[in-house]
């Protein structure tokens, strides 16, 4: 739970367990006289100290302790709402049909912030100091999802594209799996000096090692595509046919309680990529 600098104006805030989910690691940015915060976590909530609060998305384990500061706070305009009202995060996420709904919103010490401003897909933020905090619009893990380059520092942040070798999540009613491919390529795309993610992950500074890194994260696609194509040739009609056999959680491994959920949609949106099965009705359980 230490501040690590990354550059001349950016440190990380590095949570418990490396920032494994629920965990996490959002970044500190000054210029100036300006403190900016990129995302809040568990063992970083939303301090008083921040004089703007900048979020990579809305899910609840960016916005810890969001309603204890009076802290300007801003988000894509895309995922604004769910971070404006409880009843927009509960029936983005579909926690609204969960029972748990009440119980994570005192985990994650989650409240409205009714007053937060919504950016564009181009927003720079300028910090003050000549340092500025350029938006890196990554949608598909939310609508919203954003990734920031910290400017002159060369610091980018791809926040919840995590690099694990899991593969990405789109599990959001906003979540679209092109949307994913097409943030996987933009993470690739951009020559920074140092990439740093909210969870787990990274910082590298070394360009050949990040890319191997997001190469092994995106490859998780194709073996997913791969194993749905072997489902349908086998007999699976549907989305919820393939729930439970190894193409998103492995089957020797955990299942968190939201797997079957999770695993539904997402196959869903590989069966209307690849043009197989009944996809298109069983892809929105919400
Ligand atoms: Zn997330
Ligand atoms: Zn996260």
């Amino acid at each position: 739970m230490t501040a690590e600098r990354l550059s001349e104006h950016v440190e990380v805030l590095r949570g418990s367990d490396d920032g494994t989910f629920p965990r996490g690691n959002p970044l500190l940015v000054r210029g100036g006289d300006t403190v900016v915060r990129i995302d809040a976590s568990l063992d970083h909530p939303a301090t008083p100290n921040a004089d703007l609060i900048v979020l990579s998305h809305y899910h609840e384990d960016h916005v810890v302790g969001l309603g204890e500061t009076s802290a300007p706070v801003m988000v894509h305009e895309r995922d604004l709402a769910c971070v404006q009202s409880w009843e927009e995060f509960a029936r983005v996420t579909g926690l609204e049909s969960a029972p748990m709904g009440e119980e994570l919103r005192q985990r994650f010490r989650w409240s409205e912030r009714p007053d937060a401003v919504g950016f564009s897909d181009v927003a720079v933020i300028d910090v003050g100091g000549g340092v500025r905090i350029r938006v890196v619009p990554l949608p598909g893990h939310t609508a919203g999802h954003c990734g920031f380059l910290i400017e002159p520092d060369g610091v980018l942040y791809i926040a919840d594209v995590d690099l694990m070798a899991f593969g990405p999540f789109y599990a959001d009613i906003g979540s679209e799996l092109s949307d994913v491919r097409g943030s996987l390529a933009r993470c690739a795309e951009i020559d920074a000096g140092v990439y740093t993610t909210f969870h787990h992950k990274g910082p590298y500074d070394d360009r050949p090692e990040y890319l191997s890194v997001l190469g092994t994260h995106a490859a998780a696609l194709d073996a997913r595509d791969e194993r749905i194509l072997a489902l349908v040739a086998g007999g699976a009609e549907s989305a919820r046919d393939m729930v439970g056999r190894g193409v998103i959680y492995r089957l020797e491994g955990r299942r968190p309680w939201y797997a079957d959920a999770v695993e539904e949609i997402m196959i869903g949106q590989h069966m209307v990529e690849l043009g197989v099965g009944s996809a298109a009705t069983t892809r929105r359980p919400h």
